[in-house]
């Protein structure tokens, strides 16, 4: 790549960020879609977050929020979209020629972009059971209400945080649950495992597939280069599922569409999140 004084800054803020696969992706979008910019990431402290921010928004630059800083991303921002305001997290920001600071929540989008390709326009009418109550919940929930599923039940450890998501986003197409048990013998189209369980290696499966009479396909946000522990266990099961790599490569996907007014090369995305997975 060749950077000049033209060359756009990308960053993703974040801490750690050593982890992400989002410079590969992102640095490979941009050079098969022909654009001047160049993407990095800093690990940021969330009291450098708001100066971080600004200065490259208001410099043309932008980037992408990860955790823990999204939810303080969205109170920074000055043009945030229905995303941000309804899951009051944000995970993509860029500058506008009149100095201001926008921002959007992609994870809402990649969520419905990778479940409707996982399993076709058909989301409308469904019964989910959601698991979790942070970021990627609050996303997932969203994603789910905007494509019209009926009911999601809602089972996060920690109650009080799946009740404030219900309120906030889900409203009355939401049902949260204390425990896994009260649902013994009830089947569900779509189970959707949005907590980090199974990001390390030796992490139990978040869900107990036997538990219930029915479930029709299973979708983990997490995602590795190894089979998931949940997407293990519901194949285990002879249920149909998926990780979360299709979300990455989709949300990814819809940052490049805020940062740059164009279509984003999702396959040259999607390759280059397979050989950062493989490597
Ligand atoms: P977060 O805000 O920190 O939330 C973590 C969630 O996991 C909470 O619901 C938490 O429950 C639950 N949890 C953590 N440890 C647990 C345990 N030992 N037992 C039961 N529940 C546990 O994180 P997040 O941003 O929502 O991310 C969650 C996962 O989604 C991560 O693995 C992340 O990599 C993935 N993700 C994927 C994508 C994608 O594009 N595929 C996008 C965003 C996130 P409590 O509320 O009780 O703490």
């Amino acid at each position: 790549m060749n950077f000049t004084a033209k060359t756009r800054l990308l960053t993703l803020l974040g801490d750690p960020i050593l982890h992400s696969r989002s410079p590969d992706i992102q640095n490979r979008a941009f050079e098969a879609a022909g654009v001047d910019g160049v993407y990095v990431a800093l690990q940021c402290k969330e009291e450098d977050l708001a100066g971080l921010m600004l200065g490259l928004a208001r410099c043309g630059g932008g980037g992408n929020i990860t955790l823990p800083h999204k939810e303080k991303a969205a109170a920074i921002v000055e043009v945030a979209s229905k995303a941000v305001l309804r899951t009051g997290a944000c995970n993509t920001f860029w500058g506008d020629a009149e100095g201001r600071i926008h921002g959007d929540n992609t994870d809402v989008d990649g969520f419905r972009s990778a479940l409707s390709s996982f399993i076709g326009e058909v989301s409308s009418g469904i019964r989910v059971l959601l698991l979790g109550g942070g970021g990627a919940a609050r996303a997932a929930l969203l994603g789910l209400i905007e494509e019209g599923a009926d009911e999601v039940v809602i089972f996060n450890r920690t109650p009080e945080r799946a009740r404030a998501m219900s309120r906030r986003i889900g409203g009355q197409r939401t049902r949260v649950i204390r425990a896994l048990d009260d649902l013994k013998g009830e089947g569900f189209d779509l189970v959707v495992n949005a907590t980090s369980l199974g990001l390390e290696e030796n992490d139990p499966a978040s869900f107990d597939f036997e538990l219930m009479s029915r479930v029709g396909v299973a979708m983990d946000l997490v995602y590795g280069s190894r089979v998931t522990p949940f997407v293990r266990a519901a194949e285990a099961m002879g249920i149909r599922a998926t990780d979360g790599a299709e979300m990455l490569v989709q949300q990814g996907a819809a940052s490049f569409e805020r940062w740059w007014g164009m279509p984003a090369p999702v396959e040259a995305m999607r390759a280059a999140m397979e050989k950062s997975l493989a490597d």
